[in-house]
């Protein structure tokens, strides 16, 4: 399928950006790397009347270190971050999540700001951010805004960015030596969306963070199964039955989604006692 007919402009300033979504509310779409909404837009799942391309925008690219937060321009491409000496130094959970989406050619196009603005509940980076209790910059019409991961992804596509809002930077606390990653996911096959993923992050050998995807209409915190961590890797697997509740998709039942991620569970926690 093709598009239905759309406007297009492509802005030279964020101000312009802004401007123009403010103007056209929910008639108007961003688009970045385009991996994802262009073929929305095939399908016809958005008919968008006007696209404001932001991908001129110098500002939103690059990746920097700044007090104590990794910064990454929510135009950096997925495979610009992948080869960053900075992310693997600073971020290693995101440096281990991203060669799990999709394949290199969507990489090359992708954004890292494009991942986390969609949210899909089966993305890596979204969940990897929450797990390192991340932030991200956003810019509208009324200026500009932090907001928490913890209070970010609401809904599913759902965010806390409204229609005139463009997500301009993630920002990831640095991970220093007292840190512990680990992440896993299980595909249908690597490149695909997760049918149930975890990534995981334990500071000092006690504060742990469980973020599953692919399980839920958001990445999901097993706060139950957080509390439990201290009390050994079984009580932390039951736990799960009160944090998880996943829905049938076309792949696989509920129970079967759940039945993983209790398994990534178990495979995860040994890389955090690395
Ligand atoms: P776009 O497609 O340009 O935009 C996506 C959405 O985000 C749009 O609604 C757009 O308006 C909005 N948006 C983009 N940037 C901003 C911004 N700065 N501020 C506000 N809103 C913004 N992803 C995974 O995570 N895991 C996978 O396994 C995976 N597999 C894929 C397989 C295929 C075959 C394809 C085509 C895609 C796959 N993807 C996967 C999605 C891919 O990673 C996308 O690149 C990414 O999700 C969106 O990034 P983008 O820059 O292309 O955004």
């Amino acid at each position: 399928m093709k598009p239905r007919a759309f406007d297009y402009v492509r802005v030279e300033s964020l101000a312009e950006a802004v401007s123009l979504l403010e103007r056209h509310g929910t008639d108007a779409k961003i688009i970045a790397g385009g991996q994802s909404l262009m073929p929305i837009l095939n399908m016809r799942l958005a008919s968008p009347a006007i696209l404001v391309d932001i991908g001129a925008l110098e500002e939103l690219k690059g990746i920097s270190v700044k007090n104590g937060m990794l910064r990454i321009g929510a135009l950096t491409r997925q495979a610009e971050a992948e080869r960053s000496v900075e992310v693997k130094q600073y971020a290693p959970l995101f440096a281990k999540a991203i060669p799990f989406v999709a394949h290199p050619a969507i990489r090359n196009r992708g954004t890292i700001g494009g991942s986390i603005a969609l949210a899909d509940p089966a993305a890596e980076l979204p969940a990897c951010l929450l797990a390192l209790g991340g932030e991200v910059e956003i810019t509208g019409a009324k200026g500009s805004r932090t907001v928490k991961a913890d209070d970010f992804f609401k809904d599913l596509y759902e965010t806390a960015l409204g229609p005139g809002d463009v997500l301009t930077e993630i920002r990831l606390p640095v991970t220093g030596k007292a840190t512990r990653i680990g992440f896993g996911e299980l595909a249908r096959r690597h490149g695909d969306y997760a049918m149930a993923g975890l990534a995981a992050n334990l500071q000092d050998g006690k504060n742990v963070r469980l973020v599953f995807f692919g399980v839920g209409s958001t990445p999901i915190r097993a706060k139950e199964a957080e509390a439990a961590f201290a009390s050994g890797i079984d009580k932390a697997v039951s736990a799960l039955d009160h944090d998880l509740d996943p829905p049938d998709d076309i792949y696989s039942s509920g129970a079967v989604k759940k039945h993983l991620a209790k398994t990534l569970l178990r495979r995860v926690v040994k890389e955090l006692a690395a």
